[in-house]
């Protein structure tokens, strides 16, 4: 592949998104030569530490500080550039009733704000290709569903002249996909192995979970499969550099890499707008982008 001109963006709602979702997809295509740049909508202030190692003093009172170290450790393993737009984690509302959500966070801003902040970085960066997420957001995190929309608005709004003069000359992206890595089949997939050898799988309870969740599976939704098994090992390596939100003895690294490789070899989106025409199902972001849109 000649990957000379491409460039991809991820837009992700936390630090530590980009590393379970899509992640070995962007390292592949960083290897093969495109420019991908991660966008960070906010700075993951109200993350809870999920990893029990790291529940430790001097941690939790500079989070902030902490999650950049993290996220910059991160892109390294992935071999991307990483770019924070500079807004609020809301944090995720928990309780019935649920409490309001936190003054100036992200998705209180109002959504012209944020979609100008993403057109800007847009027009300078000039991808063919952006991903994000779907209108639930993957899972119903506020940040989340502000992310897809976000990311939708900016997608209209970047090529549009009219639209936001002042954030630069406009660029009309391509091709928009919606990340669907977590599907019920995937999670099968490997218990019907374990089922196989006769062996007790780890990850059962996601898996009762993810069956349960009703509005969960968006597998039919999946239009693209990319390839990326050789860069499982920096998908995992990003997900660590993430050690206070991602447990090293969780469910992210319970099943072996080789019989992840082996498998369940790839990452799945949904291409949910296109301005070129491509036929589905692809197995590269990048298919029908003709070279003079590089
Ligand atoms: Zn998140």
């Amino acid at each position: 592949m000649d990957a000379s001109g491409l460039r991809l963006m991820a837009v992700h709602a936390h630090p530590d998104d980009e590393s379970s979702k899509g992640a070995a997809t962007m390292a592949r295509y960083a290897d093969e030569g495109v420019d991908v740049l991660v966008v960070t909508l906010t700075g993951g202030e109200r993350g809870s530490i999920l990893n029990p190692a790291m529940d430790i003093p001097g941690i939790a009172d500079r989070i902030q500080d902490v999650r950049r170290e993290e996220m910059a450790a991160a892109a390294a393993a992935l071999g991307v550039r990483q770019h924070w737009l500079g807004f609020i984690d809301s944090g995720l509302p928990e309780g019935d009733p649920l409490p309001p959500l936190p003054e100036g966070c992200f998705a209180l801003v109002p959504l012209e704000e944020a979609v100008e902040a993403l057109v800007k970085v847009i027009r300078e960066f000039k991808p063919q290709v952006m991903t994000t997420y779907d209108e639930n957001g993957g899972y119903p995190h506020p940040d989340h569903i502000r992310c897809h929309e976000v990311s939708m608005a900016a997608f209209e709004a970047a090529g549009d002249p009219d639209a936001f003069p002042d954030a630069g000359p406009p660029w009309t992206v391509s091709k928009i996909y919606y990340d669907h890595g977590f599907s019920l089949k995937r999670l099968e997939t490997f218990a019907d192995e374990y089922a196989r050898i006769g062996e007790p799988f780890p990850l059962q309870e996601w898996l009762d979970r993810m069956r349960e969740y009703k509005r969960g599976d968006a597998w039919h939704r999946v239009t693209t499969q990319v390839e990326a098994s050789k860069y499982f090992p920096q998908r995992d390596d990003a997900l660590r550099a993430h050690a206070t939100q991602i447990d090293p003895n969780g469910a992210f690294f319970a099943i072996p890499l080789e019989l992840q490789q082996r498998l369940w070899p790839t990452e799945e989106f949904e291409l949910a707008k296109t301005r070129v025409s491509t036929a589905v199902p692809e197995t590269d972001l990048f298919a029908g982008i003709e070279s003079d849109k590089r």
